[in-house]
């Protein structure tokens, strides 16, 4: 068994074992985002994000293709993200958890209840849970206010 191989699994392991680098591979599962798409998202700033998807590209996580000024980032292989659910499983079993983790779970689509629009949880400028324990989300022009006041 070649030890070369475990260094460079060594190299790679460091780069994933970071919470938010875990959830870029896992958002890039099986689709292709911009910057700006994954900011949303992800709730980081550009700055920020551009030196996780710098790691990541430097251990062929990812890749990149230039369209314009925009970059878009996808995985280089899919199997990453499949392999991360595969130690995920695992620990949830350990720690007797339910929820799965995958995008839909940590980057849900959520609609704002006073106007319809769809937006990533992240996104929104607000947020209210209430006694059920149900959270609503709000975008920017005034719906929770509104919805406080319909609520009350
Ligand atoms: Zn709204």
């Amino acid at each position: 068994m070649s030890t070369e191989l475990l260094a460079i699994d060594e190299e790679v392991f460091k780069v994933i074992a970071n919470k938010k680098r875990l959830e870029v591979i896992l958002l890039l599962e099986n689709r292709e985002l911009n910057v700006g798409q994954m900011i949303d998202m992800l709730g980081l700033r550009q700055a920020n994000l551009s030196q996780h998807l710098t790691l990541l590209r430097q251990q062929h996580l990812v890749t990149v293709r230039k369209d314009g000024k925009e970059s878009y980032y996808k995985l280089a292989d899919n199997s990453i993200a499949k392999a991360i659910r595969i130690i995920h499983d695992f620990l949830r079993k350990q720690h007797r958890i339910e929820m799965p983790i995958d995008s839909k779970t940590l980057f849900p689509i959520v609609t704002d209840p006073i106007c319809g629009m769809r937006f990533s949880a992240s996104q929104a400028l607000d947020h209210v849970t209430d006694e059920n324990n149900k959270t609503y989300y709000f975008c920017a022009s005034g719906c929770k206010e509104r919805f406080a006041k319909d609520k009350l």
